[in-house]
């Protein structure tokens, strides 16, 4: 500090009125500036909304020379740029989308000196012509936006990141702002070693979104339990639905605009002009659904969507987060809502036994599948283990504002049930040695004689039929909340069940096996339950 600094933050502050038009900063936005201003290298985990750009605008804006930003989200910064010049800010990019005039038009304006901020993807900085250009030119500061694609263990690598750490290298008296929304201690830890930001000083701020009611629901008829939760609480509301697959974002758009939703898909598949106006009538427009794909949402600053559905099980705990996190943005409640059920888990768990990944990539992929059905399972407030998850532990117990807060779930013995199962698994192996999924083995515990039952003659064996006091979606939630806890695995393509270590103390009758009650229909805060 001293008289340099508070010139500095001054400056600061006279650039957010003059330039953005905003009264005040918000939270932590203050201290990273001065510290980025002043030259201090910074690493920043701010929720999505929490205002990331501005702590590296300003201090390109105040600091003499280009402010060069880093960001992997190139059909983005066109619009950026724009909503950059609007304001008055010289801006300009650098990226495959331009043409040669274009692209000379933006080097001479950099070299110049005419540019306070210019965007490039990462894949320019690995070559040389660039890094000589920028050589060329003065540069106020460094923004490495995303800066979870620099982490293996992150959902979103991206390979060119790592040659990021030469920035520190080739301009070590250039200060770097490493910024992200995915903020696990491994991917923070990631973030500061391999971008080379030993000496940075980190900037946390609180990953709550009070604001935001999280609820998962046991998965029934999806696109019906869908409309219901829309219909009833989210009328004429702006939303995303996001599903696994693009023909199940078309399914969902067609279901709900038939049932007279106003919804659109958005995928990969579509063809860019269809994309780019579906986007842009959902910033438009009030109240249109978007079902999509994880394709849509990266950097689309909307502020009052109301409600992010997900009909299938997100990857990962931090991808539930992110996607999540585009409802709400203005601050007014909004709903986090989801569909999860055994086939989420078979279907994951088989994806990632039959990706092309190494060795390592599976373990990875299966620690984010654990985390997630852990938070999904879980009979404790959704909001306290998502904060510890992300290593914020300064959370009360119970939030008030999650299914599970609301309408704390009730616990049954499972221990008879779980046992039932494995030993239906049990006989097939061993006796027959046979392997089958699911749908077979709650067919065999309900003591139907489907043809595939009577086909392998599974109703001679001696556990057919002694499941029946629970109903099949009783069954399949047993089966699933197994898979979660580790007492059932799945195997190869078909997802057929198999014992795993732990499934022997059930079998011995060493353990009981506590499972959650299900209920179709969590009350919500009107009081509107059913079962
Ligand atoms: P992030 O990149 O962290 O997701 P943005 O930088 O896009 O968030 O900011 C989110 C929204 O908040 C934007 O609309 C932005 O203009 C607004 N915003 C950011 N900082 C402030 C502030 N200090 N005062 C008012 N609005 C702000
Ligand atoms: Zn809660």
């Amino acid at each position: 500090t001293g008289v340099m600094t508070e010139v500095a933050e001054s400056e600061a502050l006279a650039t957010l009125h003059r330039v953005f038009g905003y009264e005040a900063f918000r939270g932590e936005q203050e201290a990273v500036i001065e510290h980025v201003v002043s030259g201090g290298d910074a690493v920043v985990l701010m929720p999505t909304g929490g205002g990331k750009s501005l702590c590296y605008q300003i201090p390109a804006l105040v600091r003499p020379g280009t402010g060069v930003v880093v960001s992997p989200l190139i059909a983005l910064m066109q619009d950026q740029v724009d909503a950059l010049r609007a304001l008055g800010v010289r801006a300009g990019f650098m990226n495959s989308t331009q043409d040669f005039d274009e692209r000379r038009t933006v080097e001479a304006e950099f070299l110049a000196g005419e540019l306070d901020l210019i965007y490039l993807a990462p894949e320019r900085l690995r070559l040389e012509s660039t890094l000589d250009l920028l050589k060329r030119g003065k540069i106020s500061v460094f923004a490495i936006d995303e800066a979870h694609c620099v982490s293996s263990w992150g959902h979103d690598f991206r390979p060119d990141y790592l040659s990021l750490s030469l920035l520190g290298e080739r301009w070590p008296d250039v200060p770097r702002i490493a910024l992200t929304a995915t903020a696990t201690h491994a991917t923070h830890k990631e973030i500061t070693e391999r971008l080379g930001m030993p000496d940075a000083r980190h900037f946390v701020a609180s990953f709550d979104r009070p604001n935001i009611q999280y609820r998962i629901v046991p998965k029934a008829d999806p696109k019906k339990q869908l409309l219901a939760f829309l219909q009833e609480e989210h009328a004429g509301d702006a939303g995303i639905v996001y599903c696994l697959s693009r023909n199940s974002v078309e399914k969902t758009a067609e279901f709900l605009a038939r049932n007279g939703i106003a919804a659109v898909p958005y995928h990969a598949g579509l063809d860019s002009g269809t994309r780019a106006a579906h986007q842009s009538r959902f910033l438009r427009e009030e109240g249109l659904v978007v079902c999509a794909t994880i394709a849509f949402g990266m950097g689309i600053d909307k502020p009052d969507v109301r409600f992010v559905a997900h009909l299938d099980l997100p990857k990962s705990v931090e991808g539930y987060y992110q996607e999540t996190g585009r409802a709400g943005r203005d601050g007014m409640p909004s709903t986090a809502w989801m569909a999860y059920g055994l086939n989420d888990v078979i279907q994951q768990r088989k994806m990632i036994q039959s990706s092309e990944g190494d060795e390592a990539f599976r373990r990875r992929a299966a620690a984010h599948l654990e985390a997630m059905l852990a938070l999904c399972e879980t009979a404790q407030c959704r909001r306290g283990q998502l904060l510890t998850y992300f290593g914020q532990d300064d959370v009360a117990e119970a939030c008030g504002n999650c299914d599970t807060c609301l309408v704390p779930p009730e616990t049954w013995d499972g221990t008879v049930a779980a046992q039932k199962v494995l030993s239906t698994v049990v006989r097939l192996q061993r006796e027959r040695g046979q392997k089958f999924g699911a749908i077979q083995i709650v067919d065999i515990l309900l003591g139907r004689k489907t043809a595939k039952v009577i086909q392998f003659d599974h109703d001679q064996l001696s556990v057919f039929g002694i499941g029946e006091e629970l109903d099949e979606g009783a069954w399949r939630g047993v089966v699933r909340q197994m898979l979660a806890q580790g007492l059932l695995a799945v195997e190869g393509a078909y997802g057929t069940l198999v014992l795993t270590e732990a499934s022997g103390t059930v079998l011995r009758r060493e353990r009981e096996v506590p499972l959650r009650k299900e209920q179709p229909k969590p009350a919500t805060s009107r009081g509107s339950s059913s079962s």
